[in-house]
């Protein structure tokens, strides 16, 4: 089968093809439990970038060459022995992990953190190719109104989202504030899940006018623009001049991290989604302020098919950019130039 395989890093991300096009032996199911699926959409993540450039090999042990692609949907092509509930043809959106569903961790609903689990495109093959083995606890039926290909991103990138955007409006009441800093194709997911799940007023941070007219579209109250000086006083002003109750950072480095804190009112929460970045408070800030600083990892089963069912609800819509998968070079590099609205998926 074609597939785009990783087969060196590009810690600069300087070179002209990130991945090679290739023909490669069709995956074969390994456990009773495991799903060959068709691919129809994997979308193109940012942190494929950042698995380019090498930054992933201090946390996953994976050797190169690999198919990458960690947000999959497609049709059921193939099931193992022990997969019921699933037919060849069934369109499905993938969980991006492979992990043991009956393991403590995942019972708990704590799916990221099950020991042992393979993160398909991340430390084993992914979906940049036209199947993709993982396994039945991951897959997740779509609904008639929604194709492979326009909820590919959902994946990873609506669930991350969701999963940041469900812990904060679990703890705001209405007219209380949440601040989202980066209208990018996670942030454009956040504000519409917040909007979904709360009665919180939304504020939303963009350094582009065309991210803050799309936060607009998708359910802002407010937004700032983001210049580098003058956001945490807008912030304040909105806020009776103590910050807000709750404040997402989809972006995670440069000001974004600082300027976070500080319109974060004591008692408040700080969600970081983005990462690149470090975060620096003392501890005597930290006792006085009260803040409370949560780190979020993609997210758990159940909060993707919750997302599924605001998508079919149309409360929830992921903009797409479709290039073929033959065009996998051209959708990362347009990605690193910041050329994609929404969200780049590759079709087979
Ligand atoms: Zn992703």
């Amino acid at each position: 089968m074609k597939a785009a395989i990783l087969d060196k890093y590009d810690t600069a991300l300087a070179g002209p093809e990130y991945v090679k096009m290739d023909e490669v032996p069709e995956p074969r199911l390994v456990n009773d439990t495991d799903v060959l699926v068709r691919i129809g959409g994997a979308g193109v993540c940012r942190t494929d970038l950042h698995v380019i450039e090498g930054i992933w090999r201090q946390k996953v042990d994976v050797k190169l060459p690999y198919i990458m692609g960690h947000e999959n949907a497609g049709w059921v092509e193939e099931v193992g022995k022990g997969v019921q509930g699933f037919k060849k043809g069934d369109p499905v959106i993938c969980h991006p992990l492979i992990s043991n569903c009956h393991a403590l961790e995942a019972r708990r609903g704590h799916d990221m953190h099950v020991d042992g689990s393979e993160f398909p495109g991340i430390n084993t093959n992914g979906g940049y190719a036209e199947l993709l083995r993982t396994g039945v606890s991951s897959l997740i039926k779509l609904p008639q109104t929604l194709s492979p290909k326009d909820v590919a991103p959902q994946a990873d990138a609506g669930l991350t989202a969701y999963h940041a955007a469900k812990k904060a409006a679990a703890h705001l009441s209405p007219g209380e504030k949440v601040v989202v800093i980066g209208v990018g194709g996670l942030g454009h997911i956040g504000i519409q899940v917040l909007s979904a799940l709360c009665a919180a007023d939304i504020i939303a941070i963009d350094r582009s006018d065309m991210a803050l007219s799309l936060a607009k579209e998708c359910g802002a109250h407010f937004t700032v623009k983001g210049d580098g000086k003058n956001e945490v006083e807008a912030v304040k002003a909105l806020t009776d001049g103590k910050g807000a109750h709750a404040v997402i950072d989809f972006v995670g480095e440069g000001n974004a991290i600082d300027m976070g804190l500080a319109i974060t009112r004591n008692n408040g929460a700080y969600y970081i989604v983005g990462y690149g970045g470090e975060i620096r408070i003392s501890a005597l800030d930290m006792i006085t302020t009260e803040k409370r600083i949560i780190g979020n990892l993609v997210g758990n089963y159940t909060e993707l098919v919750e997302l599924m069912d605001l998508a079919d609800r149309g409360k929830v819509h992921l903009a797409t950019r479709h290039y073929k998968l033959s065009e996998a070079n051209q959708a990362l590099h347009d990605l690193h130039a910041g050329k994609v609205k929404g969200r780049a998926v590759l079709i087979p």
